[in-house]
């Protein structure tokens, strides 16, 4: 079917065929818009074949898309091989050329790239728990295991943002130990009053995530380019230290400093 251009939805004796440019065309969609949803995708789809949805299209379209997406991943990695980019961090070195190009002989900047950090919760995905609560009144979680991998270090994935996890005092000599050393006097500031004051500052362990989700949403570093450079989920909590640590622990040695972080709650990170 491949060879007609058109993904089988099964390995073997498939029944159904979804194109190669809709699910092109779906991808796209869904970086732009990533609230749309399969199934609405493929009731589309089907209201413009003049055919009946039923709920077995919604999986055969996902594997069909699951399967295209790890295609297009090795694609890319034969190709990035192909061109000689074998070091793993190629991607956020090359991020912005504005930001990560460094021409012989350049002057040195007061500040070699400017990062902003920051979580939204744009992209917060609901838990799914089972209808009935136990014998203890809790529901509990039937979240099936995502075997798949990521192999992109812009991605940060759980188990190494964990590392970070309650660490504050070790992250703290690292995140210092960026900071510019010929920073301008002026920028030194007395201790700031916020962290006594805002609540997105309180200690860690008050902050839980918002009820009913497991992703609660996306902490990501991006130049002033808006390129972005590195990020991970935020797992059934609020913003916590664990994932501005994690995002710079992975940037501060890829990219040219000295570095200047924007972070709303960099009073905070910085007396942590
Ligand atoms: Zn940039």
């Amino acid at each position: 079917m491949a060879q007609f251009g058109f993904m089988a939805t099964s390995p073997d004796n498939p029944a159904y065929g979804i194109s190669f440019r809709v699910l092109q065309y779906f991808h796209h969609l869904t970086n732009r818009c990533p609230q749309l949803s399969i199934q609405v995708f493929v009731k589309t789809l089907c209201y413009m074949c003049g055919t009946a949805f039923r709920s077995t299209y919604r999986s055969q379209f996902s594997n069909a898309l699951d399967t295209y997406l790890e295609i297009q991943r090795r694609i890319e990695t034969r190709l990035q091989t192909a061109l000689g980019r074998t070091d793993r961090f190629w991607n956020i070195r090359h991020a912005c050329i504005p930001c990560t190009y460094v021409l012989q002989n350049e002057p040195p900047l007061t500040f070699g790239t400017e990062i902003a950090i920051d979580g939204n919760n744009s992209l917060a995905r609901m838990k799914r728990v089972a209808k009935e609560p136990n014998e203890s009144g809790e529901r509990e979680s039937i979240e099936r295991t995502d075997s798949r991998r990521i192999d992109d270090p812009m991605y940060l994935d759980r188990g190494l943002v964990d590392q970070f996890e309650g660490d504050l005092k070790s992250k703290k000599s690292k995140t210092k130990a960026a900071e510019p050393v010929s920073a301008p006097a002026a920028m030194e500031t007395a201790p700031s009053p916020c962290p006594e004051r805002w609540k997105n500052l309180a200690d860690d362990s008050k902050k839980k995530g918002k009820g009913g989700f497991s992703e609660t949403g996306l902490f990501l570093a991006s130049c002033r380019h808006e390129a972005a450079l590195a990020f991970c989920d935020m797992v059934e909590s609020g913003e916590k230290f664990k994932y501005p640590f994690a995002v710079l622990n992975q940037l501060l040695d890829l990219l040219p400093g000295p570095i200047l972080i924007g972070y709303d709650i960099g009073c905070g990170v910085s007396e942590s």
